[in-house]
């Protein structure tokens, strides 16, 4: 079974999406590491991360690889483990960037489709539901205001000792939404089939039942 979790930054899918698949004994995917693992190699490079010219010769010299080790994603780039490297503010906006190449994308598609073929998955993304996995069974476009998005990010934040101003990250989220939603190339939209969850008001416990919910009715 094939479920697709798309949404904006900060929606809450990543630990929505990586609970229902412990629930359900799938296997979590979390798309966006690997857009972060080419947004890190090319600020390694010293390349612009919006330049077409710039990035995609780099693709050829990118050997990035997902392994499930000990249930955890982790992420690797020519050989080295970064999954501990991609989650700060300059990996995002690179990962961003490059996101909207359609080389990137197209770099990223078959690996994509590979490990959801093998395996029970439930995959989180931006365009898993639309063009990824077309035929997932169950397609889940997750959401919240922006404002509560970055009120949960710099929550977050502080959790980590991280002090963070609430109107630069909400800047933040509106410009990725942005950038998302209005790239040419397979931008961020609900798949036709697709259900509209906003966790707005609702709990990530809630949101999580949500999907289990779902998932079992689709799979009966
Ligand atoms: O989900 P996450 O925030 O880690 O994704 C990082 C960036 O990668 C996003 O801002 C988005 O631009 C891009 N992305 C994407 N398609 C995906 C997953 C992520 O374009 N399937």
């Amino acid at each position: 079974m094939k479920i697709a979790i798309d949404g904006p930054a900060g929606a809450g899918k990543s630990a929505a999406a990586k609970a229902a698949a412990k629930k359900l004994g799938f296997i979590y995917v979390d798309t966006g590491a690997l857009y972060r693992g080419i947004g890190l190699f090319a600020l390694r490079k010293g390349a612009k991360t919006n330049s077409i010219e710039e990035v995609v010769p780099l693709l050829a010299q990118i050997k990035i690889e997902m392994r499930h080790i000990e249930g955890e994603q982790h992420i690797f780039l020519n050989g080295e483990d970064i999954t501990g490297l991609i989650r700060t503010e300059s990996v995002s906006a690179a990962a961003s960037d490059v996101s909207a190449i359609p080389a990137v994308r197209d770099f990223l598609f078959d690996m994509q489709r590979d490990i959801a073929e093998k395996n029970d998955v439930v995959m989180d993304g931006r365009d898993i539901g639309t063009v990824v996995l077309p035929d997932a069974e169950l397609k889940i476009f997750l959401t919240a205001k922006p404002e509560i998005r970055a009120r949960r990010r710099v929550n977050q934040l502080a959790e980590k000792g991280v002090e963070a101003n609430y109107d630069d990250v909400l800047a933040d989220v509106i410009q990725r939404d942005y950038n998302d939603s209005h790239r040419e190339f397979r931008p961020l939209k609900l798949a036709e089939d697709g259900i509209f969850m906003d966790n707005s008001e609702i709990t990530l416990e809630e949101t999580i039942e949500n999907i289990i919910a779902l998932a079992k009715e689709r799979k009966a």
